[in-house]
């Protein structure tokens, strides 16, 4: 098994939609970057790709490049989903706690389980999505949104030495 973290964070701005684990949701801010800026997500593949030993999402997908501007996040997850296949990795789990001030989340949890779920081929129960607050403490959870995301990858072959 291989374990691997990620963290993320974007700016809310006005005039962006909010979309979080693939999920849309209604608020008058959204989150600044260029692609969706699905801070969830990114976490998530931060995550996946520490596991792989595969380094982080910013190597593989640059902000400078041209055609991941305004790209759904969930585009790039299937990219990372196919760096594993590749290397015989499958999800064992993961984890992501989403750390906003507003808007309330809850009501939210349940869809964007599914929606990762679905995008990442697996059974809902090997994904979970929670969030939080920071109680007004953190200036961070005020003025954006962030993610902390762990992943459990399984080789689904075995390694063989030296080879
Ligand atoms: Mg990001």
């Amino acid at each position: 098994m291989r374990i691997g973290h990620g963290y993320d964070v974007h700016r809310l701005v006005p005039g962006r939609r909010l979309v979080l684990c693939g999920v849309e949701i209604p608020c008058e801010l959204g989150l600044e970057g260029h692609s969706d800026a699905d801070v969830a997500v990114h976490a998530l593949m931060d995550a996946l790709l520490g596991a792989a030993g595969l380094g982080d999402i910013g190597r593989h997908f640059p902000d400078t490049d041209e055609r991941y501007r305004g790209i759904s996040s969930l585009r790039l997850l299937d990219r990372v989903t196919e760096l594993l296949d590749a290397r015989g990795l499958r999800l064992g789990n993961c984890d992501i706690t989403i750390v906003a001030q507003a808007p309330k989340l809850y009501r939210y949890m349940d869809e964007m389980r599914r929606s990762l779920a679905a995008r990442l081929g697996c059974d809902p129960g090997r994904v979970n999505v929670k969030a939080t607050t920071e109680e007004h403490l953190g200036q961070v959870s005020t003025l954006g949104i962030a993610a902390h995301a762990v992943a459990l990858l399984e080789e689904a072959v075995p390694r063989i030495k030296n080879l």
